[in-house]
């Protein structure tokens, strides 16, 4: 008998191996249990929020929004929940809520639809998941989760997400379900100011619709259409409330957890993605440096890899988040993109910068000392 089980161990032992697809765990720091140091940080987007165009009653919405969310990811980690359990919970009150622009409530595309995109990532294992593009999961930030802890992969993108979603229970809607008449009027605001961007016959934008937008050079050189170097319509010139809703989380066992979701930017199209799902750009988390979560004009984030280039500076240069965060979106500004983002590492150190007019963001700490803050 003895014998026998000696024999059979090592085949046991593999069977309990996780599956080859299993994202690999990084060397983990997970420290003993210290439910002084939980901590957790949110944003719900950052734009062109200032006072004057804001009223008493949408402020107190948002505060009581952003509040909500802090106590609902507070609650988990109190209780001894991990930091992606915080992170999850947290966004899905904000994807929830009406208010931002993630889950119901969250932007148009330029064809009338909401395209959702999220992600998520473990800073103990670096492991990470994200969809792009779906129209029918309710709580994005969850299917992310799921593409993390339940498939072999990092990213899924559009239907194949939305099946993968269905076949590991997540609450299905109608598209529909995502309609907010505000984000609606929103969209046909920024199609009257595109079209007022291209009146003149060498398809300049005009002054009238001075689009904050920089205009795009069209390099391709067009036979009887467009001159060569003729400027391409903006895609996105209303606004800019980015409204993308984020969390990061340290947990009582030391661990860093991020999470982005977002509709995107109004008028999207062309099956567009943003930063929110690409990991390093809207989103990361390393327990050797900091969890990141962004909120802004994405294709700037992701061209600067804003996530991973605030690790990478803690990382490899050292420096203290604060410092590598400022830095880090001094760069965005530099290339000419605007928004904000949250970090936070394992000292339980927090920074929130942006160089946009408002971003809406809050913390909590373990004592459960609580800030929400909107203007600069
Ligand atoms: N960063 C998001 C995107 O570009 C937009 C936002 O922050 O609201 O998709």
């Amino acid at each position: 008998m003895k014998k026998l089980l000696l024999l059979l161990l090592p085949a046991l032992l593999l069977s309990a191996a996780p599956p080859a697809w299993a994202q690999a765990p990084a060397p983990a720091a997970t420290a003993a249990p210290d439910p002084s140091r939980i901590t957790l940080v949110i944003h719900g987007g950052a734009g062109t929020i200032t006072r004057q165009n804001m009223t008493p009653e949408k402020e107190k919405a948002y505060t009581e929004a952003l509040n909500q969310a802090l106590q609902t990811g507070y609650a988990v980690l109190k209780r001894g929940g991990t930091s992606i359990e915080a992170v999850e919970a947290t966004v899905r009150v904000m994807e929830d809520s009406p208010l931002f622009n993630a889950g119901k409530g969250a932007v148009f595309t330029h064809d009338g639809r909401n395209e959702l995109d999220a992600a998520i990532m473990d800073g103990a294992t670096l492991k990470a998941g994200s969809v792009a593009g779906v129209t029918t999961v309710r709580n994005p930030i969850s299917a992310a989760r799921a593409v993390m802890e339940k498939s072999e992969h990092v990213m899924l993108m559009g239907p194949g997400a939305e099946v993968f979603a269905k076949e590991k229970g997540l609450d299905i809607v109608e598209p529909s379900y995502f309609y907010t008449e505000a984000r609606y009027q929103q969209l046909q605001k920024a199609i009257a100011a595109e079209k007022g961007a291209v009146t003149d016959q060498l398809n300049t934008p005009t002054k009238a619709a001075a689009p904050a937008a920089e205009p795009t050079k069209v390099k391709v050189k067009q036979k009887g259409g467009k001159p060569q170097g003729a400027l391409e319509p903006p895609i996105f010139t209303e606004g800019r409330k980015y409204g993308t809703v984020g969390a990061v989380a340290l947990d009582q066992y030391g661990n860093l957890a991020a999470a982005t979701s977002t509709g995107g930017m109004t008028n999207k199209r062309y099956g567009r993605v943003g930063d929110a799902p690409i990991i390093g750009a809207g989103t990361y988390a390393d327990n050797q440096s900091c969890a990141i979560s962004c909120t802004g004009w994405g294709e700037f984030f992701i061209r600067a890899t804003v996530a991973r280039d605030i690790a990478a500076r803690m990382e490899y240069g050292r420096a203290p988040l604060g410092t590598a965060a400022q830095a880090t979106i001094d760069k965005v500004a530099r290339l000419g993109g605007d928004g904000g983002l949250i970090g936070l590492d394992r000292q339980g150190n927090i920074t929130m910068p942006f160089n946009s007019e408002g971003m809406y963001r809050g913390f909590i700490k373990a004592n459960g000392q609580t800030q929400v803050l909107i203007y600069r």
